[in-house]
């Protein structure tokens, strides 16, 4: 990441949100696809930069937002080698931050890494201070996995040479045949008294970003996992100190549903409205997804684009118009999804009995042993 350097001596320019060369002269068209939540290898992602603008060129992509967890590592790799194809890229980056007692991930859009003017400053000392924050905690949790007799020797293979993040040694203890999954091993790295998640108050990251021309929207607000639902009477607590843009209504896991509940709670509130796919890498959990340019027209305006307008008495968006939106659970899923998870209990419950059953026959065994061993020397005295 370029150094953001010190303040210049003379008056400071009004913060600009984004400096995409073009993006005013070259209007998006309302079907053009954009995709507005996008990873990198630089956080917890598998894509690289040269990956995902191939991919994201053969999809016919027009504009995307680069929102890595904490870091902007990889937006400016990526928005040089996209505009070689003619694709415009938004600085981004997902905060993770803390309110209310929870962790909200938050989706800061335009502020480039390399600005080095005051107005950028304190937002761009946000991202290097997290920064610093997880890479301790990753060297910390790294002894706590060896102290643990679980050496990680392939982690700094996982972080190349990026710097060794928390999500780095949770994947080298799953390589290592240490633990299943990432969520085992964050459950026994917080065993071993480690952490692995970082964050700063939201009120400081929205602050910092506003100063810097940055436009602040709520990751995901209906995503059940990762940091859980944000509720209609959450968002207005959030909303009477904190002013947050927008909300991501479009999201990979939404129903129509459920786009239209978080579209029509943005527009009640003057929310900007934001489409992402979340997608970390080839189908994983989804590839890049081509929303259109209609569906977030606004804050695409606020960052710099000329999205022509709809024909007047259009709807922006409308239920049917996303072949891609995820259709409603029906009872037979519910049912389904019920006995996968009994089933799952039932085998969990079945390897605690088989590891109880295996640890009372070794108790058994070695107390038979000792009886054994307590004859034997009373035999052996008495012959004496
Ligand atoms: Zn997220
Ligand atoms: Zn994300």
């Amino acid at each position: 990441m370029t150094a953001v350097a010190d303040p210049p001596a003379t008056a400071v320019e009004p913060a600009v949100a984004v400096d995409l060369p073009g993006s005013r002269t070259n209007p998006l068209h309302p079907a053009d696809p954009v995709d507005l939540h996008l990873h990198t290898y630089a956080s917890d992602g598998a894509w690289s930069p040269a990956e995902l603008v191939d991919h994201l060129a053969e999809g016919g992509f027009k504009v995307v937002a680069v929102c890595d967890h904490d870091t902007q590592r990889s937006v400016l790799e990526v928005t040089r080698l996209a505009a070689e194809r003619g694709i415009r890229v938004i600085p981004g980056v997902e905060m993770t931050v803390g309110w209310n007692k929870r962790q909200l991930h938050l989706l800061v859009y335009g502020i480039a890494p390399d600005r080095t003017d005051q107005a950028a400053r304190a937002f761009l000392e946000c991202t290097r201070d997290i920064d610093r924050m997880l890479i301790e905690m990753a060297e910390d949790a790294r002894r706590r996995f060896e102290a643990d007799d679980k050496p990680i020797p392939d982690v700094h293979e996982l972080h190349g040479d990026r710097p060794m993040w928390p999500f780095h040694v949770l994947t080298a203890a799953i390589k290592a045949d240490h633990v299943k999954s990432l969520y085992h091993s964050a459950r026994h790295l917080e065993k071993l008294g480690g952490q692995f998640s970082a964050e700063l108050p939201i009120e400081r990251v929205v602050d910092a970003a506003h100063q810097a021309g940055g436009i602040c929207v709520i990751a995901h607000p209906g995503r059940v996992d990762a940091v859980g639902i944000l509720t209609e009477p959450d968002l207005d607590r959030l909303l009477a100190t904190v002013p947050i843009d927008g909300l991501e209504a479009h999201y990979r896991s939404y129903t129509d549903r459920q786009t239209e509940f978080y579209r029509a709670l943005a527009a009640n509130r003057s929310l900007l409205v934001s489409c992402g796919s979340d997608s970390h890498a080839p189908r994983q959990p989804v590839d890049p997804r081509p929303w259109r340019a209609a569906w977030c027209a606004d804050l695409l305006r606020r960052l710099g684009f000329a999205v022509t307008p709809a024909p007047s008495g259009v709807a922006a968006w409308a239920p049917g118009q996303d072949p891609m939106a995820a259709l409603p659970r029906t009872a037979t899923d519910v049912a389904a999804e019920a006995a996968r998870a009994a089933a799952e209990a039932a085998k969990a419950a079945a390897e605690a009995a088989q590891k109880a059953a295996e640890i009372a026959t070794a108790a058994a065994t070695s107390m038979m042993e000792a009886i054994k061993r307590f004859e034997e020397s009373r035999l052996r005295t008495g012959g004496e």
